[in-house]
């Protein structure tokens, strides 16, 4: 018989639904599921999708794809799945992805402890002494039922809450209209429709290039130009197939070691301690690699050195003029605000040659806002254009807006959404103080980058304490408060002189459609990886002195 969480208190555990409830059914439920049951606990998952994969069941738009190596993005953590998977592109898209997620949820059984279409509208805290099942989490579902577990993990994604435009009309649109997180199941048809898409971030990029290729007609609402390159994806031939799987273990060492988990990682010389001449190779052979490289594959400095960001900048500046074949289309492509990098980089193919059709409109709506949404298209400052479909690809409320979006409430009776109204404060990105038995998975402050990497670590962090409790037979666990000050603190002193920092995108918690996110926030940790994991694993080795166990 396996053990329960609960070593010394096992009728107190019983009486409770389930040992941990994980909200989400992505990458990081899925996997942190997996590890829970491996410790025999009772663990139950919901899910507010119709099936499993988060990121990857939501974002079903046209062109949706990996950015990273699809050999470098799935799981590490099993042998049999690396031998039995075949990635068909260096970098999938999405539908395949999704096949993944299943096929992966299929090979370890998780379907049957995951509960779909249950979307969690509350979670608090039940800790009042002399409560016979104190420490413990009550879960609300927005159909009502109510659930009790001792731990309450979160995996509810960094980029999960979409935000539509604060636009007038919005509803009163007639045609079809999509925000790209919320795409149909079915698939939608452009030939000869008048298709408009607003927002050009990586989505907006994505859905652009591919939508562009049937679509009647398409405008495009640009409001911030964004610095793309090309991702240079092909099919996997099958020599390469052999080379991946046998090369495994060192496609995940290298994953371990480079800042940010990709493949890529930071070229340790100075932009200007190399010549003119070796600058310019140097950043044409990274133009002309696949995937990252030449946004985490750079000159080390490019992300700190004004000037050096300036050189690259130039750079990708001209190889857009060479691209785009109208001269004002092509400046209205490059970013006038921030350099290169210093948002997220868009990885695209063939991209800018759209704006070189004929059936292919971008509108500035900087320069000319859209004003309304009327029941047949879009209205600016300027003028009025008809559509068939209007694309929403207007990103999300990241890092706290899923966290935001559910009532959590800790031992205060406090919102955890009031408790971070000026910024998240977290231990490690994993714990906050005042809401014990809270593990979250990816929240504000952990390591982004290669994210699945990243999951691997948070969810085998996570298990690791949840083992040591059960070995000890504690029922509590809370970060204590100059815990997460001194990671809260560092998580800014890591943050302060990147370029990025001064820079509005959703990574500085900037979104011009929520209501209170139009100030900068520190909301992600921008240290090395390797750097969080030795800060993470310290604490586990030295049996969690930051924590306060009971
Ligand atoms: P995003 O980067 O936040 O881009 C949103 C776009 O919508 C921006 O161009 C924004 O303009 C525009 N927008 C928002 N509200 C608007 C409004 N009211 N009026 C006009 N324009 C508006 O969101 P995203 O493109 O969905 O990407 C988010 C992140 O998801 C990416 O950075 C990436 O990390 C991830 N992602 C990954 C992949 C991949 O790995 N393959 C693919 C897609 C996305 P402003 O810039 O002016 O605000």
């Amino acid at each position: 018989m396996s053990a329960t969480l609960e070593a010394t208190a096992p009728a107190a555990a019983q009486a409770l639904d389930f040992d941990a409830i994980i909200i989400g059914a992505g990458m990081s439920g899925l996997y942190q599921l997996l590890r829970l049951r491996q410790l025999g606990l009772r663990v139950r998952v919901f899910e507010a999708g119709t099936g499993v994969g988060g990121t990857w069941y939501w974002n079903r738009y046209p062109g949706a794809r990996f950015d990273s190596e699809s050999y470098s993005y799935g799981y590490s953590f099993s042998k049999e799945l690396l031998e039995e998977w075949s990635w068909s592109e260096h970098f999938a898209p999405q539908p395949e992805t999704q096949r993944y997620l299943n096929f992966v949820a299929d090979k370890f059984d998780l379907h049957r402890d995951i509960q779909f279409k249950a979307r969690v509208a509350s979670a608090h805290w039940q800790g009042a002494e002399g409560q016979e099942q104190g420490r413990h989490w009550a879960v609300t579902l927005e159909d009502g039922s109510r659930h009790t577990a001792r731990h309450l993990i979160t995996a509810i994604g960094v980029l999960s809450a979409p935000t539509l435009p604060r636009f007038e009309g919005i509803d009163t649109f007639q045609g079809q209209s999509f925000h790209t997180a919320r795409w149909p199941h079915e698939p939608v048809d452009f030939r000869g429709k008048r298709v408009a898409v607003i927002g050009t971030g990586a989505t907006g990029v994505q859905t652009i290039q591919e939508v562009a290729k049937t679509a009647g007609h398409l405008t495009v609402f640009q409001r911030t130009p964004n610095w793309c390159a090309p991702l240079h994806n092909r099919p996997i031939t099958e020599e390469e197939q052999r080379e991946i799987k046998a090369g495994y273990p060192e496609i995940f060492r290298r994953c371990q070691e480079t800042f940010s988990c990709f493949m890529h990682t930071p070229d340790p010389r100075g932009t200007f301690e190399v010549s003119k001449e070796e600058r310019e190779a140097f950043y044409e052979t990274l133009y002309a690699s696949p995937g990252f490289g030449i946004w985490v594959g750079n000159f080390r400095d490019m992300l700190t050195d004004r000037a050096a960001n300036k050189e690259i900048s130039d750079f990708v500046a001209n190889k857009i003029r060479q691209r785009v074949k109208d001269p004002k289309v092509a400046e209205m492509l490059i970013p006038k605000n921030h350099g290169f990098g210093t948002r997220r980089v868009p990885l695209e193919t063939r991209y800018y040659e759209v704006y070189n059709q004929p059936n292919v409109l971008l509108v500035d709506s900087k320069a000319t806002p859209i004003e309304r949404i009327t029941p047949t298209g879009i209205k600016t400052s300027e003028a009025e254009y008809p559509f068939d479909i209007i694309i929403y690809a207007t990103g999300f409320d990241a890092i706290t807006g899923a966290f935001d979006r559910i009532d959590i409430r800790g031992c205060d009776g406090k919102r955890l959404k009031d408790r971070w109204a000026h910024g998240p404060e977290t231990f490690m990105g994993m714990m906050v103080e005042g809401f014990p038995n809270m593990l979250m998975l990816m929240g504000p402050h952990t390591a982004l980058g290669n994210i699945p990497r990243s999951i691997e670590y948070n969810v085998d962090w996570v298990t690791r304490l949840l083992r040591f409790m059960q070995e000890k037979g504690l029922t509590f666990a809370e970060a204590r408060p100059e815990a997460v000050q001194a990671w809260t603190d560092h998580v800014k002193l890591v943050g302060a002189g990147l370029l990025s920092t001064e820079v509005d995108s959703w990574m500085t918690g900037i979104n011009s459609n929520v209501e209170g996110k139009q100030t900068r926030i520190i909301a992600r940790y921008s240290g090395s990886a390797p750097e969080y994991r030795a800060w993470c694993d310290a604490v586990a080795d030295k049996g969690y002195p930051d924590l306060v166990l009971a």
